[in-house]
């Protein structure tokens, strides 16, 4: 805010119409600013003695510090603001931060959780079919060959027997 801009909004101010930023504005200018503190002691003088001689209340010593007690009241009033809006914003991100690492600490759960069920259910896969796999689909060839000695029968014991009855009915 300039100083043309302050000095055209102190009657705007001591009439307390100025909207709250600007009215931050113009006191921190003022604070700063000699000149248009002066303009400003000025005019709250005049037009707050006006006003308390119209309306027959007892008229202040001393305007000068009447004004900056306003002046400092309003600044506070300002900081305390700002500090409930900071702190609100403070809380709201550590309540976002907080929210977020409890989120993330159970998605690595669920992550966890689902990896773990996998490879559970792999183990189970994988003792299922070394346990019963080979069982229920490849059985092992069993040896149905039943081993069937036929009686020597040879040419020799043949021709052995005619030639021994032949002896014998000799
Ligand atoms: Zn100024």
């Amino acid at each position: 805010m300039t100083c043309l801009e302050v000095q055209s909004n102190i009657i705007s101010y001591i009439d307390d119409g100025l909207e709250k930023d600007k009215k931050i504005e113009f006191l921190k200018h003022v604070e700063s600013c000699k000149d248009c503190k002066e303009e400003l002691d000025i005019y709250y003088t005049m037009i707050e003695g006006m006003r308390q001689m119209d309306s027959n209340l007892p008229i202040s010593r001393d305007f000068r510090a009447e004004l900056d007690l306003r002046i400092k009241r309003e600044l506070k009033q300002n900081r305390n603001r700002k500090k409930l809006l900071f702190s609100t914003i403070v809380m709201t991100i550590l309540g976002v931060l907080a929210f977020s690492i409890i989120a993330y600490i159970n998605f690595l759960n669920i992550l966890y959780n689902d990896e773990q069920e996998e490879i559970k259910q792999k183990q189970g896969q994988y003792y299922y079919s070394a346990y019963f796999d080979d069982v229920l689909f490849d059985p092992e060839p069993k040896q149905f060959n039943v081993n069937i000695e036929p009686k020597e029968i040879t040419e020799q014991s043949f021709y052995s027997k005619i030639r021994q009855y032949n002896a014998n009915n000799r």
